[in-house]
């Protein structure tokens, strides 16, 4: 548990609870500005260590040694200095046009499971 503040400046989107309507699964803290696609983390100033440590990534990595070799930001898009994991994701991951957002986290998951990494949502 970490103590967090809503920032001075967004106390009034964070009265705004619609967001939940459209992401019930979402941060707390998160919010859109209304009538606006923009979106904010309303405890920015005083947001926990993880978040600090893992920004907007949604999913991260670990290789066998439980060491974070790999990130996915927004739906699909991986960021990794792992020339294997890497080399993984281009052929069997990225090649695989499912459509529909959780078949293919689901079907990303497994197959870098396989591989022996470790999927952290
Ligand atoms: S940075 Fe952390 S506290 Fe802020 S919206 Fe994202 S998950 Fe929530």
């Amino acid at each position: 548990m970490t103590p967090v503040e809503v920032d001075p400046d967004k106390r009034e989107i964070f009265g705004d609870t619609s967001i939940f309507l459209k992401l019930p699964n979402t941060c707390p803290f998160f919010r859109h500005q209304q009538g606006s696609e923009r979106a904010y983390c309303t405890v920015h100033l005083t947001r926990p260590e993880i978040c600090r440590d893992y920004g907007c990534w949604r999913l991260l990595i670990l290789n066998h040694k439980g060491r974070r070799v790999g990130r996915i930001k927004y739906l699909r898009t991986l960021h990794s200095e792992d020339a294997d994991l890497s080399d993984l994701w281009e052929k069997c991951v990225e090649e695989h046009k499912e459509p529909d957002d959780a078949t293919w986290e689901d079907y990303m998951i497994r197959i870098l499971n396989q591989a022996g990494y470790t999927v952290r949502r």
